[in-house]
């Protein structure tokens, strides 16, 4: 296969994603009194209505549409008063109902939108934006200066219900090809669900795992879920295409289901981008399928092609009524909006004059813009750079790896004597990235293990000068070959120097000093 840089020359791909979100925070389920509880028992928590009993009736619950509207109005959506639940048929045995109870054509939110910040070195993935001045426009995206940022169209989210849990035994890994029998957990189903639909505006595996970050620190942002991907309490189905560069038409797409990691989901939309776009240009077509991601073999499998779109015989439940909502409920429901990110990123900028990039990727986990608010709690107003430094160059990378800040011995008040001794020049860069690691290893203050290491930075430019003098004369064939124009020797130098005080040098301090010698 062809490498995506190559694709994207001649390609453009178009996806849409659906995000369903379990609304965990509640209390009970979305239409019975059954209580919400992750890994209870097995059929501990079911009824005849969750059951789906002759007889039963639903009733809604209004703490999970109060969750809805919260989600609809942080992502920009009209907010629909008069919708309908309707029955959509489906038979399985994790259904008992034989039905799943989800909204009709017009959901409880309609028309949103999110902006998405993408990043200067991601730029090369939208095609012509690269070549636009900061504040120019081009479809749905505008150049920034240090990036761009993609307004990303949602077509919908709707109110719906999960099923119970199967589960297989006797088969390999849980599957159900080779099981000798089959178990059905129902504690599960009527978990409220919410599914939010965007439009097929975005453009790169880069902005679709950037949209699924937001959305995620939205819904946590709002507390109506805890968004765990591990465990599946948020979840994504990738859609793509491909078309002809400078062509508007949609292609044929493709969709890779049931998404649990940003890492999956950009790397499924690459791997699939690249492969239709060789059948494409082999001359094949593509089927529309539901395709599974293989993280471990790095490969997309077709699960299921559709052939005709499905037909679920959607109907109005005539168990419900008609869910009318009160402009007086939805403004109640808009006065407990909490800050979203986007406010945040605006607040961080503004109190401590961070860079549109520093404030957006603090703010972009719940762990990070935490961990930086409570350092500026007490730290000087100028640490906040150093700070945001830190955090997003080496505490977040560690993040990656999973390493847990919050509960790490790093705790805010050691960064901020870290960022202090780092910015009072106490220490070197280099230095302060050992002291990092100490304070994580030995669980100690970072001025204790300046201390006990000897680490201090010699910044004082009496003792410098003996020992950039002694450089300056060990090598007199150097600094004629710098006087003659070999200006790059200065790091030379400098390494010397460093050396020479056995890195306890402050470099700035060296290398303004030997500028000044070998320029004067
Ligand atoms: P389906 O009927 O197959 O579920 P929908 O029209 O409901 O398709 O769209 C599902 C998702 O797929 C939406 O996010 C939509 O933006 C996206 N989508 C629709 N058509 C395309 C296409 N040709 N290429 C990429 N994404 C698409
Ligand atoms: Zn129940
Ligand atoms: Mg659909």
């Amino acid at each position: 296969m062809k490498k995506i840089e190559e694709v994207l020359k001649d390609w453009e791909p178009v996806i849409g994603l659906e995000v369903h979100c379990e609304l965990t925070k509640l209390e009970t389920k979305m239409f019975c009194g059954c209580k919400l509880e992750f890994g209870a028992a097995p059929n501990t928590h079911t009824c005849p209505v969750c059951l789906g009993l002759p007889g039963a009736l639903p009733v809604p619950n209004k703490a999970a549409i109060e969750s809805i509207v919260l989600a609809g109005l942080a992502t920009n959506c009209d907010i629909e008063k008069h919708t309908m639940f309707y029955r959509k048929g489906y038979m399985y045995p994790d259904m008992a109902k034989n039905f799943q109870t989800t909204q009709g054509p017009k959901a409880f939110c309609m028309r949103g939108h999110l902006d998405l910040d993408v990043d200067e070195k991601n730029i090369n993935e939208r095609y012509g934006v690269a070549e636009l001045a900061p504040g120019e426009t081009f479809e749905n995206v505008t150049r920034t200066e240090d990036g761009y940022t993609a307004q990303v169209g949602i077509t919908r989210i709707h109110m719906e219900e999960d099923a119970g849990k199967m589960i297989h035994v006797g088969g390999a890994e849980g599957r159900i090809e080779g099981a000798t029998h089959s178990l059905v957990d129902y504690n599960r189903a009527g978990t409220p669900l919410i599914e939010l639909v965007t439009e097929p505006d975005l453009r790169s595996p880069e902005e679709a795992r950037l949209f699924m970050e937001k959305l995620r620190q939205i819904f946590l942002a709002l507390n109506i879920s805890d968004c765990s991907m591990e465990e599946g309490s948020i979840r994504a189905d990738g859609n793509i295409s491909l078309r002809r560069r400078g062509t508007t038409q949609l292609g044929t797409k493709t969709e890779l289901k049931n998404i649990n990691s940003f890492k999956s989901l950009h790397d499924g939309l690459l791997y699939e981008i690249c492969r239709q776009a060789e059948v494409l240009e082999e001359g094949g077509v593509i089927y529309q399928e539901t395709r599974h991601w293989d993280a471990s073999k790095k490969r997309t499998i077709v699960m299921r092609t559709k052939e005709t779109a499905d037909d679920y015989r959607m109907f109005p439940d005539p168990d419900l009524a008609p869910y009318d909502l009160s402009d007086d409920f939805i403004e109640r429901v808009r006065a407990k909006l909490p800050e979203l990110p986007d406010q945040k990123v605006k607040r961080f900028q503004e109190t401590w004059g961070l860079s549109a990039y520093d404030a957006r990727h603090l703010v972009a986990h719940r762990v990070t813009a935490n961990f930086f608010e409570a350092c500026m709690a007490t730290a000087d107003a100028k640490l906040a750079k150093p700070l945001a430094n830190l955090i997003i160059n080496d505490l977040a990378a560690m993040a990656n790896d999973g390493f847990d800040l919050a509960a790490s011995p790093l705790t805010p008040a050691r960064a901020v004597e870290l960022v202090g001794l780092l910015a009072s020049d106490a220490i070197s860069s280099k230095q302060g990235k050992q002291v990092l690691a100490a304070v994580l290893d030995e669980d100690k203050d970072p001025a204790a293990i300046v201390e006990e290491k000897g680490m201090k930075q010699v910044s004082d430019t009496g003792a410098l000068e003996a020992v950039i003098d002694q450089v300056l004369a060990d090598n007199p064939d150097k600094v004629a070959a710098y006087k003659g124009g070999k200006t790059g020797l200065l790091g030379f130098f400098v390494g010397q120097c460093m050396k020479a005080t056995r890195g306890q040098g402050n470099p700035k301090v060296i290398n303004q000093m030997l500028a000044q010698k070998l320029n004067g």
